[in-house]
């Protein structure tokens, strides 16, 4: 024991969650300062401040218990229909990434490397209140992610099918049985056809919101950046679909009238530039921060923590409790353009339509190091790319904030790149 009444291990936890709390304040605080934040985007920035900044545990009603999850390919309605709440904990934090950084492998990458640090340290409350982490089979990163959290938390490892066909499906649905009966012995409640309905509408109103803020982020002018838009959807993973879906109605509602009075972000003709790759989650936004920063527009993002997958709904055309099982398998599985699919070019369909949908004119290709099954597809992409006419560039970025400036070069050579390449008359409209 020091002078200070704490323990050298006590001090280096102050330590961590002070540095952690610091980073994330000036993320929020750069979103923040981005021109053009809608009012109504407050609570979302407020839930953000609340887990990050200020390391509070998420609102719980009802003493629900909390059900941790890392992808989307994890049906949340089976959790909201055992009572309990699923946050999402894939983590984008630079400390815990520091921390977890000597804990794993060199080449592991760093979103596992952030959770395994979060572990060690043990200072989030989201983390540690959690009744059970469910971590899916997808990756080799996860995989072992689900071995190495189980010393200390209640995991569950779902096995997520590597192929979308039909026996890949039905061997998922039966997984998704057992998870159904594992979250009914850690609520305490069953998981019946009405309480698995209710998750299910109560889930749809959330993708109906989701899906009008994509309508109205497809507009140009614009009305809402990129980046305030990428974490808005970020927030969703501390909160119940319900209370997200009640402040995006009100956001929505803020941006149709923005829409209808001409007040846009800005009328000149930025650069429209999509994101994909790896998952970019809160705070590590440093690459979506920098593309508005240095003068373009990041008008699309296809990460699993964005816009994929969340706005699909469940379609149930079997009214049976294994219809809704199904429907929800289907969901989970169909749309996912996640690279963990062995064959995966809906991938490129789906970017291929985007690009048309929100008129993109550059694609920034994100692979967190470490992360192979989304670096695999690049080459793919780049192809496909380059026979449309659509400039791309890699970024190979870490948790943390040593390549920040050789990012911004980059992005900045992108974005004129861009520019060069546009019709003259577009060239005059901006200037
Ligand atoms: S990248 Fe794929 S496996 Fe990883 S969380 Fe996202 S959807 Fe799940
Ligand atoms: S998909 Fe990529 S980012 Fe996600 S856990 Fe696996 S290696 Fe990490």
């Amino acid at each position: 024991m020091e002078k200070s009444g704490l323990s050298r291990e006590q001090r280096q936890k102050e330590r961590f969650a002070r540095k952690a709390s610091q980073t994330a304040s000036k993320y929020l605080r750069r979103l923040e300062e981005l021109p053009g934040v809608p009012e109504s985007a407050a609570p979302f920035f407020q839930i953000l401040k609340d887990i990050y900044v200020d390391g509070k545990e998420v609102a719980l009603s009802n003493n629900r218990k909390t059900i941790g999850t890392y992808c989307v390919m994890v049906p949340q309605e089976l959790i909201l229909a055992a009572g309990a709440m699923p946050v999402k904990l894939c983590s984008g934090s630079y400390t815990a990434f520091f921390i977890g950084d000597d804990l794993t492998p060199r080449d592991a990458c760093p979103l596992v490397k952030a959770v395994a640090g979060y572990q060690e340290i043990g200072i989030m409350p989201l983390y540690n209140n959690c009744s059970l982490m469910t971590v899916p089979i997808t990756c080799d990163c996860k995989k072992k992610l689900a071995g190495y959290l189980s010393k200390k938390y209640n995991v569950y490892s779902l096995q997520i099918p590597v192929a979308r066909e039909d026996e890949d499906l039905e061997q998922y649905v039966r997984d998704l049985y057992q998870y159904t009966a594992v979250l009914e012995e850690i609520t305490g409640n069953r998981i019946s056809y009405d309480s698995l309905s209710l998750a299910i509408a109560q889930t749809g109103v959330f993708q109906f919101e989701l899906s009008r803020f994509l309508q109205i982020k497809k507009q140009t002018p614009y009305i809402i950046r990129g980046t305030h838009a990428l974490s808005i959807v970020n927030a969703a993973a501390y909160m119940m679909p319900g209370q997200w879906a009640v402040h995006m109605n009100r956001l929505n509602t803020e941006l149709e009238k923005r829409a209808e009075e001409g007040n846009y972000i800005t009328k000149r003709q930025l650069p429209r530039i999509l994101i994909t790759g790896s998952p970019l989650i809160f705070p590590n936004i440093k690459i979506p921060l920098l593309i508005e920063e240095m003068g373009g527009f990041l008008a699309a993002d296809e990460t699993c923590m964005g816009e994929r997958g969340q706005s699909d709904p469940v379609v149930t055309v079997d009214q049976s409790f294994h219809g809704l099982m199904r429907s929800l398998a289907i969901r989970a599985t169909k749309p996912c353009s996640c690279p963990t699919f062995s064959k995966n070019e809906q991938r490129l369909f789906r970017l291929k339509q985007m690009i048309k949908d929100y008129q993109i004119e550059g694609v920034i290709y994100h692979v967190l190091r470490g992360c192979l099954v989304y670096d695999f597809e690049y080459l793919a992409i780049e192809e496909m790319l380059g026979e449309i006419g659509i400039p791309v560039i890699r970024l190979e970025t870490d948790y943390n904030e040593e390549d920040v400036e050789q990012l911004r070069v980059r992005i900045e050579a992108f974005i004129e790149l861009i520019k060069l390449k546009k019709p003259p008359e577009k060239r005059r409209e901006r200037t």
